[in-house]
């Protein structure tokens, strides 16, 4: 079998591809590729004839997307848009902030697209962490609201110079979706696509049988906190053990309730929600760990969005959402919800 090993540097990126030649057509193989983009880890695994052209052209939109809606980086057009207050947007930019702002209508404003000044605050833009004055919250949380953002055909307005956007919490879902469409459109029947940990599968396996996806488990020492048998879907996590830090013996971590302008804290260890649409899955991950137990299974069960939920409390409790009762297995205690 004919192999090929390439590594490519980029500024944001460093890829590792193992490939077979388009020339094997056994198909047993996959064309695997890892990056580091967006922040995080991701690994990209295709099967088929056109894996090959499937996981490059998918490098490129990574690198392309991480451009675009970076808060940090100088160059993407977030960025921008936080700096000048208005951009003429790429069609990639103008599509998620738009679903940005559908989802936290539909989410009741837990997930909010324009907290940025605030995860400013909390130093996690900078990594140079620290508790802020609840006066200094208390001054910015007003202007994060999405009504400050306007959004025309062909630009993108912020109305007051206190708001900023900030995609994080939806771009990786919407990067695997916009992957996952590079996969199909080459034939890819078979994959799977990891940015960190954040998984969406493309089809099942190339034996016919489902991909078992790991749900990751906050304490490290621990295995998974179970196994979930699915095909063609995004299973997406969020989780305050993923960015954080520790002040006088209190942990702070990344998702900040709109609420409040505090990390979300409310007995919520992490949400995975599993779903075809992976924007989606990423915006409501977020959106239901900011609500807690009782309003996020509120929410799933009022919700005509089809999707499934797994919520791990610090009881070590899950609640798994009736969709993949027979789908997910795990040591700990379930308790099933029902719509
Ligand atoms: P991760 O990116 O670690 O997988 P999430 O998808 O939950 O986890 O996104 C967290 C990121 O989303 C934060 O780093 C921040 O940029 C942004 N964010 C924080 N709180 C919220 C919120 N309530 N709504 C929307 N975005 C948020
Ligand atoms: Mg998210």
């Amino acid at each position: 079998m004919k192999k090929y090993f390439c590594i490519l540097f980029t500024v944001s990126a460093v890829f590792l591809s193992a490939c077979n030649s388009i020339t094997d057509k056994d198909q047993a193989a996959p064309c695997e590729a890892e990056l580091f983009a967006m922040d995080t880890y991701m690994k990209l695994t295709a099967y088929g004839e056109n894996a090959e052209t499937a996981v490059k052209q998918s490098q490129k939109k990574i690198e392309e997307l991480d451009r675009l809606l970076s808060a940090e980086q100088s160059d993407s057009e977030i960025y921008k848009l936080n700096k000048n207050r208005s951009i003429s947007p790429s069609a990639d930019t103008l599509s998620l902030l738009k679903k940005a702002i559908e989802y936290s209508e539909m989410t009741g404003g837990s997930f909010n697209p324009t907290l940025h000044p605030i995860t400013e605050l909390w130093g996690f833009t900078t990594k140079k962490y620290r508790v802020p004055e609840k006066s200094e919250i208390d001054k910015l949380l007003p202007y994060a609201v999405t009504d400050n953002v306007i959004i025309y055909d062909n630009s993108i307005e912020l109305k007051n110079s206190e708001t900023e956007v900030d995609l994080g919490g939806i771009a990786k879902g919407y990067t695997s979706s916009k992957i996952a469409e590079i996969f199909i459109e080459n034939g890819v029947k078979s994959g799977i696509i990891n940015l960190g940990g954040n998984v969406r599968t493309i089809g099942t396996k190339p034996d016919g049988s489902e991909w078992n996806v790991a749900i990751e488990n906050p304490d490290p020492d621990s295995s998974y906190l179970g196994i979930l048998k699915t095909h063609g879907k995004a299973v997406i996590t969020s989780g305050g053990y993923e960015r954080n830090f520790e002040q006088n013996g209190k942990i702070y971590h990344h998702i900040i309730d709109p609420s409040t302008g505090y990390p979300a804290d409310n007995g919520l260890v992490s949400v995975t929600v599993v779903t075809e649409n992976d924007t989606l899955a990423d915006a409501l991950s977020t959106a239901l760990f900011v609500m807690g137990e009782e309003k996020a299974v509120d929410f799933w069960k009022n919700s005509s969005e089809a999707f499934d939920i797994i919520l791990y409390t610090d009881k070590d409790k899950l609640i798994v959402s009736e969709g993949i009762r027979n789908s997910f297995s795990s040591d700990y205690e379930i308790g099933y919800v029902s719509r």
